[in-house]
């Protein structure tokens, strides 16, 4: 016969289940493999060119920011490198910034190739190489591991598949997706800015400009693509895009430049 003890029981392990299954799942602390500095060393151009000390503070950068983000492979195998090249795709915009953090960022994705919109990996659609999520996908970026990689790999192109993203979620950041990253730039050169894109976007078009024509899709994708050159190509970009220049160092640098 059954007890209304035995029916306690049984109900109280129920209740032991349900909250072991649906308790919260906390981010592991990432550790960085022990070689992340040659990793870095070898394939980020970025931080090759910075000083030892300044070294220190971009990796414990990268450590901070991968311990506080979950990265899935989907039908892909997330390798250390990956790790580590997102994670600088990740601190570069932002190494001049302090404290920064992407509270807009909870996962990413990494695919092995291109995908389409649905997020399908086959079909003949395959066009796109990274994302930032909106909707369901709110707070979720998606990359491939292919693009990742060659945005590293390849040292003479402007291109950055990693970087590109990480302006999308800046610029996200104040609310807006727009072009426009209103949490870094300071108001009072906000039109200049957007008078800027739209007269760089104009002259994409006409042929006369070497930046990624992808650039002239957008006022979004513009910024993205210019950010990407800019952290790719500094001096190339200096010197090819000085106006251009000086507004990306007064965003991701901060740098005190005479209007
Ligand atoms: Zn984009």
């Amino acid at each position: 016969m059954i007890t209304v003890l035995q029916i306690l029981f049984v109900l109280v392990l129920i209740i032991i289940i349900i909250l072991f299954v649906f308790r919260p799942k906390r981010t592991e602390n990432f550790a960085l493999p022990e070689h992340y500095p040659d990793l870095l060393n070898d394939y980020v151009k970025f931080y090759a060119n910075l000083h030892e000390e300044e070294k220190k503070k971009f990796e414990t950068r990268v450590q901070k920011f991968l311990s506080g983000v979950k990265i899935t492979g989907v039908q892909a195998e997330v390798e250390d490198l990956d790790r580590v090249l997102i994670g600088a795709a990740a601190i570069i915009p932002v190494y001049f910034i302090r404290d920064w953090e992407y509270i807009n960022l909870r996962e990413i994705l990494v695919y092995p190739g291109n995908f389409n919109m649905d997020f399908d990996q086959h079909g003949n659609t395959r066009t796109i190489s990274g994302m930032v999520g909106t909707g369901a996908l709110q707070n979720v970026m998606i990359l491939t591991k292919w693009e990742l990689r060659q945005g590293f790999i390849n040292s003479n192109s402007h291109r950055n598949t990693g970087i590109h993203e990480f302006i999308h979620l800046i610029d996200k950041m104040d609310g807006t997706f727009d072009g426009v990253p209103e949490i870094l730039l300071e108001r009072r050169y906000v039109a200049q800015w957007k008078q800027l894109l739209q007269e760089t976007i104009s002259k994409m078009r006409r042929g006369e400009s070497d930046i990624d024509m992808y650039g002239a899709t957008s006022t979004v994708e513009c910024f993205s693509v210019i950010s990407e050159y800019f952290f790719e190509q500094p001096d190339l970009f200096a010197q090819n895009h000085s106006e251009l220049n000086e507004m990306l160092e007064r965003i991701f640098i901060k740098k005190n430049i005479p209007s």
